[in-house]
């Protein structure tokens, strides 16, 4: 199933996205919670591709495709490939019946420029695999603007270009204030991109790992929530209730607002996304 076919005016698509573990024992709790998630009926869920490598992905992606019956996407990077390579990875997914990826660029290393060759930019991927196999594709979005980009006009631009290429949805960085992402999407329509759009949410549940995260990828805390926060540190009951607070009123808003899609980043756990997924839904009518 086409992810894309997902996507319906009345109601927004929910997915989960879960990383490669590295160890038996994470696999172990990763599993357990995919299965706890699984009760809420995702319409798909995501594998990402990490130092791990695709290999880590690629099995992941299947098994859960094929044990679990959930439509599973996987993540591909680029700029850590050769073009042979991409092509058999490529071929591979589409053998074993993951029809549904999310086609990125890859983080590159500090002080890493853009490698020369095939894969400079997500582009120049989803061209890749849209020529390849006839895949759903997905690519990222970036509602405050990748960390990179000079301009958020000129991000808009490149995200386009992806779009152009042969994506048909997007999916976005987390973000905690829902006005970042409306007025992205206006100015998205202004450039003519009409596109299923899929909110990234994490619910908070660690003071300095939300510190980290929102430092590498360039988003942003509002100030009231920062202050919140700091001041429970000391208390994880109280930043977990925090978090979940704020993810509850953010989908609540992105709901209302007419999103097509609530993704969460679970960090392979289950407790805080299932406890925000039934919230909503207890509240929504
Ligand atoms: C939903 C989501 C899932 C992710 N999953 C993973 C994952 O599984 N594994 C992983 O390693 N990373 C992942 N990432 C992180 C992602 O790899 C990084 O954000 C990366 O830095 C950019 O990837 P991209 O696909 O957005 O790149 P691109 O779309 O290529 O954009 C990267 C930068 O280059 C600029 N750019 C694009 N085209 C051009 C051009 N022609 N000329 C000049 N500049 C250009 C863009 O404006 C942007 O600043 C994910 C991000 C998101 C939002």
């Amino acid at each position: 199933m086409r992810i894309v076919n997902a996507f319906s005016s009345s109601k927004p698509t929910v997915s989960f996205e879960f990383f490669p573990p590295k160890t038996d024992d994470g696999e172990t709790l990763l599993w357990q919670a995919i299965k706890r998630l699984q009760d809420l009926q995702p319409d798909f869920v995501s594998i990402t591709r990490t130092g791990e490598g695709t290999s880590a992905t690629l099995r992941l992606t299947t098994r859960i495709q094929s044990e679990l019956g959930i439509r599973s996407m996987s993540h591909l990077t680029c700029v850590h490939h050769t073009e042979s390579e991409m092509a058999e990875h490529l071929d591979t997914l589409w053998a074993q019946g993951i029809e549904n990826v999310l086609a990125l660029r890859g983080d590159l290393e500090p002080g890493q420029s853009v490698p020369g060759g095939k894969f400079q930019y997500a582009t120049d991927l989803v061209s890749f695999a849209a020529n390849r196999h006839p895949f759903c594709i997905g690519v990222a979005g970036y509602p405050e603007g990748h960390p990179q980009c000079l301009n958020i006009t000129r991000d808009i631009e490149h995200l386009k270009a992806k779009l152009d290429a042969g994506a048909s949805y997007i999916i976005t960085q987390l973000f905690f204030d829902n006005d970042d992402l409306f007025r992205w999407r206006d100015m998205l329509l202004k450039h003519g991109i009409d596109v299923p759009i899929v909110a990234g949410i994490m619910p908070i549940t660690n003071v300095s790992q939300i510190k980290r995260f929102v430092t590498r990828c360039g988003a942003k805390i509002a100030h009231p929530l920062l202050v919140r926060l700091e001041a429970a540190e000391a208390n994880p009951e109280e930043v977990i209730r925090i978090g979940q607070e704020h993810a509850l009123a953010q989908v609540q808003g992105l709901v209302a607002g007419g999103i097509s899609g609530l993704h969460f980043y679970t960090l392979n756990k289950s407790k805080a996304t299932a406890d925000v997924v039934r919230a909503w839904k207890a509240t929504a009518h």
